[in-house]
């Protein structure tokens, strides 16, 4: 029996993508059950598959989420973090499996999302490909051995001119396991840019440097620099399969999972 998966937000970048990597079977085992977007988003009312660019998925692009998610097993959400906070409460009502890529959600979104997990399992990630979540252990073991050395934590990302949030999912993802290696706490560490007369770089800064522009997918560099050298970790996605494939894997593995908020660290078995 196949598992049957609704996108939300499909006829985003992500999205699409997703519906892709679906109807190629890059991931086996799935099936195209729903296909959802807003009112004004293009080709609602025609097939997913085509408008995906892909083979015909006989699905149509709807805008009615309830229609297609309650008999559905996971909704893959690749939307708008206010889209995917207002979604929870009905989702875990529905009983369906969820796994969110969606970023720059806001604290209070995110303790939707949390309640959400009590009633129905989730996967929650920034990021969803192998690379990145391999990288961030990296980077916690790089910062728990050079930070209290002296080594300045920095993080740059860069990505196309059409992103809405910044600093990324992923950056925020690779600043939590660098304050989590440097014994810091994020909320108070991060730094977002800098201008004007910001003064001398305090230690427990971690900073954050947000690069925009033409169709990059995603590049992410974080800096270790001591006196006399600097160590980069850098991570470059060359396509959005990366991340479609590791939301298809995440859905596989979450539908036997009980009621709960993952990470891909947990998919992984990282
Ligand atoms: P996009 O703007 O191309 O697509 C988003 C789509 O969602 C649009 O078609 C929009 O109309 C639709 N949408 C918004 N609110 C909705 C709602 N309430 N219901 C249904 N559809 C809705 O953006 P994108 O590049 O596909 O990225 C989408 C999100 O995924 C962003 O937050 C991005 O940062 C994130 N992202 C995460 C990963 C990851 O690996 N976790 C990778 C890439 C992008």
């Amino acid at each position: 029996m196949s598992i049957k998966v609704v996108i939300q937000g499909a006829a985003g970048r992500m999205g699409k993508t997703l519906i892709r990597c679906i109807l190629e079977e890059k991931v086996s085992g799935l099936q195209l059950a729903g296909a959802v977007d807003l009112w004004d988003a293009p080709d609602i009312g025609t097939d997913a598959g085509l408008a995906a660019g892909a083979r015909k998925a006989g699905v149509l692009l709807t805008t009615d989420l309830a229609a297609v998610a309650p008999d559905a097993d996971v909704i893959i959400d690749f939307t708008s973090h206010f889209g995917t906070a207002g979604n929870a409460e009905r989702i875990a009502a529905w009983n369906t499996a969820w796994v969110i890529g969606t970023t720059g959600l806001a604290d209070e979104e995110t303790a939707e999302i949390q309640k959400a997990a009590k009633n129905v399992p989730v996967v929650m990630a920034g990021n969803m490909s192998l690379g990145v979540n391999l990288l961030c252990k990296l980077i916690e073991e790089a910062a728990k051995a050079l930070y209290a050395k002296g080594y300045d934590i920095e993080i740059i990302e860069r990505h196309h001119n059409q992103k809405k949030d910044a600093p990324s999912g992923t950056a925020l993802m690779l600043g939590r396991a660098a304050a989590a290696g440097a014994g810091l706490d994020l909320k108070t560490s991060g730094m977002n840019g800098r201008s004007g007369m910001p003064g001398a770089r305090k230690k427990e800064e971690i900073g954050f440097h947000a690069v925009r522009g033409g169709d990059i997918v995603g590049d992410h560099t974080v800096l270790l620099a001591g006196t006399g050298e600097m160590l980069e970790f850098s991570h470059r996605a060359t396509s959005r399969e990366t991340f479609a494939i590791g939301a298809l894997n995440a859905a596989v593995w979450l539908v036997k999972q009980k009621p709960g908020l993952y990470s891909m660290n947990d998919v992984l078995g990282l």
